[in-house]
């Protein structure tokens, strides 16, 4: 179903249609059941199973520290930079097409750097990258607004509903949810306007025909792996077959299963609480309401938790910085220490001559788009 905001369609599509307040949000089309069940399990299911599984695997002596902890950190900086890097700060914010723009300037990776970022997008399974970048085009079309297939303040009626009112706190929970996860289980149907530049990109091409092979590979590659190390480096000292076996079975199950649904909700939450919580250092435009999520005045702990988001989703945490400049490859704009570790790595690629870099504001241009008190926290 076309995703409209006309209440003048069937009954089945006016259903759809969110009026819970005077803006009318729009709610996509209706999914079978089978793909919303196997979305809950994908997204749920390892989350219920990684206490389990790091339990196990530390208690019975299977966890190879050397082999293990390397062959994690490497899957999810793939998935995870090649959703950051690949998918969002390149495919979907970058105009360019991949050996063009590298002859002609403006920024870009080196065409083997790309292939190697947008194959790790590829590899979080979180949809194809043209999938990926037309929704993400459209959510910055209108940030926060009825069209935007995510935020989380569809349920929250501005004229009616004010913080502290009954009902408030649910609405918006209600919202944090859906950003999160529910708009997931609904159709989106295409729109032409978000396609730009896709069609004629044979990286992303090649990545979507090969789509379900490197699905395949983001599940049991690291089983593979880890199977060749363990049994090279392993096999014939004090590990029998059984341990072995197991030991391989961990490891395939941290570096796939369980990383997999990790960098799914660290990209998820840059929906729901990066446009909830948080500070907001530029100045409103429109209905955007998108957040830096450096928590300074939630005290000690809301710096640790910022922190740690924002070293988890490698720097995606700064998106209030990234709706004030979607163009700019740098998104912690607003503050003196950050880490924005995409941009790190944008930094050392083109120090290695494997990136040009252009598009972040000069100083000027963000001070003319902050909140005129706002200082960075020293
Ligand atoms: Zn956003
Ligand atoms: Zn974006």
């Amino acid at each position: 179903m076309q995703p409209h905001l006309d209440v003048t369609g069937t009954s089945r599509e006016r259903r759809n249609i969110v009026t819970a307040t005077t803006v009318t949000y729009d709610s996509g089309g209706n999914d079978p059941a089978i793909k919303k069940l196997v979305l809950v399990l994908m997204a749920f299911g390892p989350l219920a199973l990684a206490p389990w599984v790091v339990y196990w695997g530390i208690s019975a002596g299977l966890l190879v520290w050397w082999i293990d902890i390397p062959l994690i950190v490497f899957f999810n900086e793939w998935r995870g930079l090649g959703v950051t890097l690949g998918f969002h700060r390149t495919l979907t914010h970058a105009t360019y097409q991949a050996k063009a723009a590298w002859n002609e300037g403006g920024f870009a990776l080196h065409p083997w750097v790309r292939m190697f970022f947008l194959i790790g997008g590829h590899l979080a399974i979180q949809t194809d990258g043209e999938g990926w970048g037309w929704l993400h085009r459209r959510h910055h079309s209108d940030s926060d607004g009825p069209h935007d297939p995510h935020t989380p303040w569809r349920y929250v009626d501005e004229d009616q509903l004010k913080p502290g009112m009954p009902g408030y706190k649910w609405a918006l929970l209600k919202g944090i949810a859906w950003a999160h996860f529910g708009w997931m289980l609904r159709s989106w149907a295409p729109e032409e306007r978000f396609y730009k530049g896709f069609a004629e990109d044979k990286q992303l091409q090649w990545c979507r025909r090969h789509y379900g092979k490197l699905i395949l590979f983001s599940y049991l590659g690291p089983l593979c792996i880890a199977a060749v190390l363990k049994v090279l480096l392993l096999g014939g000292s004090e590990w029998n077959t059984e341990r072995l076996v197991a030991s391989v079975l961990f490891s395939g199950l941290c570096a796939g299963v369980l990383n997999i649904a990790f960098v799914h909700h660290i990209t998820w939450c840059v929906n729901s609480l990066c446009h909830t919580f948080g500070v907001r250092p530029f100045q409103k435009v429109g209905s955007d309401r998108s957040t830096d999520l450096p928590l300074w005045e939630y005290g000690p702990l809301g710096k640790a938790a910022a922190l740690w988001f924002a070293f988890t989703s490698n720097g995606e945490a700064y998106h209030a910085g990234h709706h004030a400049f979607a163009g700019s490859p740098k998104h912690a704009l607003a503050w003196k220490w950050h880490l924005d570790i995409t941009w790190y790595l944008i930094r050392l690629l083109a120090y290695l001559n494997l990136a040009h870099v252009s598009g972040v504001p000069s100083n000027e241009q963000i001070r003319r788009r902050l909140v005129p008190s706002w200082k960075p926290p020293e």
